[in-house]
């Protein structure tokens, strides 16, 4: 039996590999075979991690072995060795994940220097301090990553010796001072964990693979994981390259750069370097870079050859390229190629451009699409304002974002996930606040560049954000933010907009974001490919106007409730439910009518020539009632009331007693849907009279309207025979009245298991079906939809005890299960009938996706995820071919 490869030289790879070699570690191997030139060195596959991972981290057989065997063969190449007084090789050890986790995971550089190596690398480099600089750094890196020494013992001695010498910065510290900084940092490190560190260096190699295997478990990395859908299963590869420096002199440099600007996809330079410095200075943002445009002058045969790589790489891989380069000594090398990450916006223009320049079809642009990233798109944007900015950074993630400032991560993960509206004011971001990014409406940083952490993870996620804003002073520990003479506390509003880098005090207005050009046409080729129809959930005109300029082909679900709840209505819908007689009930409801009417014609006008789909009440009655507790409260207040009139008393008890009447222990398995419109058939007669009067009033302002019925909550096919007897015959009293006719179709919705196992009864009375997913994943999982969230069910994403939350995501095997029995039993009673969506999966790609596979007609959901789910429909179709 052949042994599993564990390891593979950068030149034994190539991009298919991703899956094994990691993103980072496949392209590099695919640039050494363009050509590019990037540093030499060998790639530990993801399997070695999961092994590791599986085998409580002890490593695999024969993973060590190779890792010498790999290391030897470097040496060789390079006519170096690790740890050789001469010619000492130095080599980096970075994490890369299949899915790009920017800054989530560890890296160690320099690794092969110590006492014994320092003072030739000082001498090939001409220059010592340049030496124990990098071994201050190692020790640093090398004792945070490896031995969990917290990092402010080393900033904390930095700080020290700085003050001792008089120094500002750390360029000011002597080749003396770094040395004894390299005895200091020792001393840290064998304080903190009570040993030396390896003076063998393939012992510190061994030490820092190992290290990055567990950077994959870090609990920044999971958070990441989670927020992005990236399975915890897959691991990360470990790339070890000979170090290349870009902080040899002025000569030197690291930068990163995007073969296209990544904020709004247009073909231009974009990208930024810092002379004299090691990559990681550009990414953590610690100081602030120059635009890639001033390399020209400066570094010119490097620059030169930069925007040729650039070139070489965006035609081989037909994508926006996100690049990491160093420049030692003038001579330029890559580290690292990736699909660039950009907004919604940079994604469209992007893919239009890249299928005009004829170097992708549309199908294959249409699959580069994320579609959950367009929600960015339908970001609100500042209105027109005559404020004047409190400062300024960089535009480092468009949209604008109103909140209440907060300084820590924690803070605001805490305050956004109860819902209250915070922004997240950082000096610079670290990857350990990525969980209050995630629920902030927007980050603003005093420091760093567009590529900084903050920027990057803010633009994936689609959240505004201002980098760079170097006038802010910030007091993590006062609570206070400082900009000239203004000064704001913890829990004071700000306004950002990441489109313009502009930052304002107090809370702007916002305003609907606008579609642009790009959109219309990149959506109009997901249409051309899609065969799922995409409707909107709406029950009001102007969500019906706003789901169709989304270009919702109709509405699937218009649900009636809200309408029974507007304070206007209530008193009457209220004297409908306690009515004592049929005439009081009757005249409670000829009340109502007319307002039911106005609202069905507002939606039947936004939507004329398309389809929409009413349906008829579904909630229990005692909603529209007060909560007992509050009636029982109120009753006492009343029987305690010195002058309470006694008819107040007696209305009050009254209510008490029909309230309790109509109490359930578990409402929503109860008088709900169909069951309450055949025990009060008067509330579905009069719905249907003014969807009736709605259609014939617009139809004669010169509208189309095409209205369709649907009953809720159906379980047998005898409920929904008799509701359509009913709705049938109040629509012919209705019509034969005014001398008219309609054609209005009636359907159900499938939402309890009982109905997707008869659906073939359930389909005799039916003209159509739509899946209310909601409910059936409440009743088909037996869990509550109202509690579960809050309750185990969370626990049980964050276990991963179910792949994800079934209320957003469809449970395929089970509740996608019993669509699938819905829609073939449906249609082996009525091939024709059309199977709609509306629970919230009608708005989820991943359910889509099912709902293409199982021959759906429509999808159904909220206007803003309209647009998203055409592409989405569009990507499943293609998938299916
Ligand atoms: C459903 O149950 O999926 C549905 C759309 O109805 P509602 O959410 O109104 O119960
Ligand atoms: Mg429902």
């Amino acid at each position: 039996m052949t042994q599993q490869r564990y390891l593979y030289d950068l030149a034994d790879g190539d991009a298919s590999m991703k899956a094994l070699l990691g993103g980072k570690g496949a392209g590099v191997a695919q640039m050494m075979r363009l050509g590019v030139p990037v540093p030499d060195g060998f790639t530990v596959t993801t399997a070695a991690c999961v092994d590791t991972m599986s085998n409580d981290g002890d490593w695999p057989a024969g993973l060590w072995e190779e890792t010498l065997a790999a290391l030897a063969r470097l040496e060789e190449r390079t006519g170096r060795g690790l740890g050789d007084p001469q010619r000492p090789l130095l080599v980096s050890v970075r994490s890369g994940a299949v899915v790009s986790m920017p800054g989530m995971m560890d890296t160690i550089l320099n690794l092969g220097i110590g006492d014994a190596t320092v003072d030739a690398l000082g001498r090939e480099a001409g220059d010592p301090r340049f030496a124990w600089d990098s071994y201050r750094r190692f020790l640093q890196m090398y004792g945070e990553v490896v031995e969990g020494v917290p990092a402010h013992l080393y900033e904390d001695a930095l700080t020290a010796l700085k003050r001792s010498r008089g120094a500002a910065s750390d360029t000011d510290l002597s080749t003396d001072d770094l040395r004894e900084l390299v005895g200091t940092f020792k001393a840290v490190s064998r304080s903190h964990i009570g040993a030396d560190l390896p003076t063998d260096p393939t012992e510190a190699l061994h030490r820092a693979i190992d290290a990055v295997f567990r950077s994959w478990l870090n609990p920044r990395a999971g958070v990441y994981r989670r927020a992005n859908g990236i399975p915890d299963s897959l691991g990360t590869a470990v790339n070890v390259m000979q170090m290349v420096f870009g902080n040899r002199g002025d000569t030197s440099a690291t930068g990163v750069c995007f073969t296209r600007n990544p904020a709004t996809g247009a073909k231009e330079l974009y990208g930024e370097f810092l002379l004299n410095a090691q990559g990681e200075d550009v990414v953590a943002g610690i100081r602030t870079p120059r635009p890639l445009a001033e390399m020209e002058q400066l570094l010119p045969e490097a620059y030169r050859q930069l925007i040729e790589v650039m070139g070489t790489l965006e035609s081989y891989y037909r994508d926006m390229q996100d690049i990491e380069f160093t420049v030692e000594d003038e001579q330029l090398y890559l580290l690292q190629t990736r699909g660039g990450k950009r907004t919604a916006a940079a994604a469209l223009k992007v893919v239009r451009d890249l299928v005009e320049e004829g170097v992708l079809t549309r199908e294959e642009a249409i699959d580069r699409i994320e579609p959950g990233q367009l929600d960015q798109l339908l970001h609100p944007a500042l209105g027109a304002h005559g404020q004047t900015p409190v400062t300024r950074g960089l535009a480092a993630s468009p949209g604008a974002a109103v909140g209440e400032v907060v300084f820590d991560s924690l803070v605001a993960e805490r305050r956004g996930k109860a819902g209250d509206a915070v922004v997240l004011v950082r000096w610079e971001t670290t990857p350990d606040d990525i969980a209050g990014t995630l629920v902030a409406q927007g980050v603003l940083t005093a420091h760093g560049g567009m590529t900084s952490h903050a920027a990057v993870v803010a633009r994936g996620m689609g959240k505004p954000c201002v980098a760079g804003a170097s006038e802010i002073d910030i007091d993590v520990e006062g609570k206070t933010l400082t900009i000239g003479d203004l000064t704001l506390t913890e829990g004071d509003l700000i306004t950002l907009d990441g489109s313009t880098g502009e930052v304002f005090a107090g809370a702007l207005e916002l305003v609907a974001p606008q579609i642009n050009d790009d959109f219309a046409t990149v959506v109009g080729w997901a249409d051309e490919i899609r065969r799922l129809g995409v409707r909107a959930n709406a029950d009001n005109g102007p969500d019906a106007a706003k789901a169709r300029e989304f270009g919702a082909e109709g509405i699937g679900l218009c649900r009636t409730e809200h309408m029974f709840m507007e304070a206007d209505r209530l008193p009457a819908v209220r004297t409908m439910i306690l009515a004592s007689d049929d005439a009081e009930r009757a005249a409670a409801l000829a009340e109502i009518l007319p307002m039911q009417q106005a609202d069905f014609e507002a939606i039947l006008e936004a939507m004329s020539g398309l389809p929409v789909t009413i349906r008829l009440l579904d909630p229990p009655l005692h909603e529209f009632l007060p909560s007992l507790v509050d009636q029982a409260l109120e009753v006492q207040r009343l029987e305690l009331g010195a002058d309470t009139h006694p008819t107040d008393l007696r209305h009050a008890r009254a209510l008490l007693a029909q309230i309790k009447k109509l109490t359930e222990q578990n409402p929503m398995l109860g008088t709900r849907g169909v069951r309450l419109a055949l025990l009060y058939p008067e509330i579905p007669q009069m719905q249907v009279r003014a969807i009736a009067r709605a259609a014939l009033a617009v139809a004669d302002r010169g509208g189309d309207p095409q209205v369709e019925i649907m009953v809720p909550l159906v379980a047998y096919a005898e409920e929904l025979r008799r509701m359509r007897a009913i709705i049938t015959e109040t629509l012919a009293q209705e019509l034969a009245s005014v001398g008219r006719s309609l054609d209005i179709p009636i359907g159900t919705m499938i939402e309890l298991p009982r109905a997707a196992v008869v659906a073939d009864q359930i389909a005799a009375y039916a003209d159509f079906f739509s899946f209310g997913t909601n409910d059936l994943t409440q009743t088909g999982i037996g869990i509550s939809r109202d509690d579960a969230e809050g309750a185990f069910l969370s626990t049980y994403i964050e276990g991963d005890l179910v792949p994800t939350n079934p209320f957003s995501s469809i449970d395929v095997d089970g509740i996608g299960g019993l669509v699938g029995i819905g829609a073939e039993r449906g249609r082996s009673t009525k091939p024709d009938l059309k199977l709609g969506v509306c629970g919230e999966h009608g708005g989820d790609p991943a359910s889509i996706a099912l709902f293409e596979k199982l021959g759906l007609t429509y999808v159904s959901c909220s206007p803003y995820r309209v647009p998203i789910a055409r592409f989405a429909a569009a990507q499943a179709a293609l998938a299916a071919r």
